[in-house]
């Protein structure tokens, strides 16, 4: 089989050959035909994650090894599967869970691998789908298509997945306003599935005003560039002036999250999700007085991305894939997402 590598640090991406593996037990063999290219990559290829004042997290100190096979995102047909396999069959078009986790852990037991103490995530900490096959480490993780197209399926397993988390964790105190910040690859999904699943009026914020306009066509009731210094001023007249009931953000950096809390309301609501990553300093008595509750939303569980193909395959979501590359063109996909230049996602076809 023919993967394409990360072996380092912002090391180019190295395309070679390897043997194929052979599915034991209950493993199965999946030739990929497509895989989403996630700004978690970008961090994966970058080494690790900005904690703000200088400091950075090394992804090799949460445990990843290099060289790894990046890709959380993948979809495929059944090619072989281990002796114990009897809930797919050969030929099968799949999506793969990816968020593997340990499945002793608290959070394993209640069926939220995603929330492991000790993940073992596929494109993170094991081989992933940069790779035109993948070996998937138990068919539990997979779930049939039946009919949902496999480039956006694809996002299925991580966008859209970790949007529907956080759009459900957003809508727990019934927003009227709610503001989605960034309109990637998640925040996209963010929108569609607001639409589909809250009774909110939705504010969507980016520094890209084509990808706002993609946002207003997928629902988003109003759209603002926030490079304009009145964004914050302009959110909260949108909300009556209180500001808003809720606050979901998929960048999660210095500038958003002051947005964020700037324009949250008393008895607010704000979702963190984007590691884009800094730190900044909090007003501690706002978040008494104000009554706010502030939480992090990490991807999703198996049930939420079977929910989600179900909500893809009654064509209530429809993620944008604009863009596609060759195994060979690894390296240029994440180029390109990391100079802003994919609108929703862009996904490889080995
Ligand atoms: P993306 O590159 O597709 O989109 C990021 C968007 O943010 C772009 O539209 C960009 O214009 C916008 N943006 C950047 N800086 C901004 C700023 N200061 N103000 C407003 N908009 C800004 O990325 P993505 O694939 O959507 O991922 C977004 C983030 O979420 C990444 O950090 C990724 O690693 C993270 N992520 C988190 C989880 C989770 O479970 N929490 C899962 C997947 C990805
Ligand atoms: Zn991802």
């Amino acid at each position: 089989m023919k993967s394409a590598k990360i072996t380092g640090p912002n090391e180019p991406l190295v395309v070679s050959d390897f043997d194929n593996p052979e599915p034991q037990n209950n493993q199965v063999l999946v030739k990929v035909k497509s895989v989403g290219v996630c700004h978690s990559d970008l961090h994966l290829w970058e080494g690790g994650y900005d904690l703000g004042d200088g400091q950075f997290m090394k992804v090799t100190d949460r445990g990843v090894k290099y060289p790894v096979t990046p890709g959380h995102e993948i979809v495929g047909t059944v090619e072989k599967i281990g002796s114990n396999v009897s809930d797919v069959k050969l030929g099968d078009e799949v999506l793969v869970f990816p968020w593997i986790g340990c499945g002793d852990c608290p959070a394993c037991k209640v069926g939220n691998e995603n929330l492991c103490d000790t993940p073992k995530s596929m494109g993170v900490f094991q081989d992933g789908g940069y790779s035109d096959y993948a070996l998937i480490p138990d068919s539990k993780y997979l779930a049939l298509l039946d009919g949902v197209n496999p480039d956006s399926a694809t996002s299925l397993a991580c966008s859209g997945l970790t949007a529907y988390t956080a759009i459900k964790k957003s809508n727990q105190n019934s927003p009227e306003f709610l503001v989605i910040v960034g309109a990637g690859g998640l925040g996209l999904m963010g929108v569609q599935i607001a639409k589909a699943i809250t009774n909110a009026k939705i504010i969507c914020v980016d520094l890209d005003d084509k990808k706002l306009e993609t946002a207003k066509e997928m629902g988003a009731d109003y759209i603002l560039n926030s490079k304009d210094p009145e964004t914050a001023q302009k959110i909260i007249s949108i909300c009556n002036g209180k500001g808003a009931d809720s606050v979901v953000d998929f960048v999660n950096a210095p500038p958003t999250a002051k947005l964020d809390l700037a324009v949250l309301r008393k008895r607010g609501n704000l979702i963190l999700v984007g590691l884009f990553g800094g730190s900044i300093e909090l007003s501690l008595v706002t978040i008494p007085l104000k009554s706010i509750i502030i939480q992090g939303a990490y991807t999703g569980n198996y049930d939420d991305m079977v929910e989600l193909l179900d909500l893809a395959r009654k064509g209530i979501i429809d993620p944008v894939i604009s863009k596609r590359y060759t195994l060979d063109e690894a390296n240029n996909a994440l180029e390109d997402l990391k100079a802003r230049k994919i609108v929703g996602r862009a996904v490889i076809n080995p």
